[in-house]
């Protein structure tokens, strides 16, 4: 239920109360629906900075918004292994647990078309930092709250494969 936009909203509220310094909440709470209906990417949203602490608590270090391809930055790098790691929210992502099948109400139509963009755009960045060398990890919101340990291990798994300086092609991720 945490996926729907008014809920979201709602967090979004109280995540400026909570903490300071979250200012792309804070830009993004001015324009709501702007940016909503843009699907603007948050910074630092609770999912993953749970996820990068549980990344760091496995000795790996990272950079966050570090741009892996034309007009596509990954939430964060593991610079030495190439792996360019995506946190994807279920509701703007499209996750096919949380994103309902059949959205309701006069803007229906909107939502769906709006969610499947979203979701071409995921599939073209993933392919774009692909042919940019990174192997890319996307995880979503609904792994990390239900497992951020197994999210971290899945994102450390990954770098086994690629290790810098020599550049492997990664196999083309789904
Ligand atoms: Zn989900």
């Amino acid at each position: 239920m945490w996926h729907s936009p008014s809920r979201r909203r709602r967090e979004a509220g109280a995540a400026n109360m909570t903490r300071a310094g979250r200012t792309q909440d804070q830009r993004w709470v001015a324009t709501a629906e702007g940016e909503h209906l843009r699907g603007r990417r948050k910074r630092d949203t609770k999912p993953e900075v749970t996820l990068r602490k549980a990344v760091h608590r496995l000795g790996l270090r990272f950079r966050l918004q570090r741009k892996v391809a034309p007009r596509c930055t990954a939430d964060f790098v593991l610079p030495r292994h190439r792996v360019a790691v995506f946190v994807d929210g279920c509701f703007w992502h499209g996750c096919p647990d949380h994103s309902p099948e059949e959205f309701r109400g006069p803007n229906a139509a909107l939502w769906e078309e709006k969610i499947e963009t979203n979701r071409e755009r995921d599939r073209r960045n993933t392919t774009q930092a692909a042919e940019a060398g990174w192997i890319v990890v996307r995880i979503w919101e609904c792994e990390i709250r239900r497992n951020v340990e197994e999210a971290a291990q899945r994102v450390a798994e990954t770098t086994g494969s690629n290790e810098a300086p020599r550049r492997r092609r990664p196999a083309m991720p789904k």
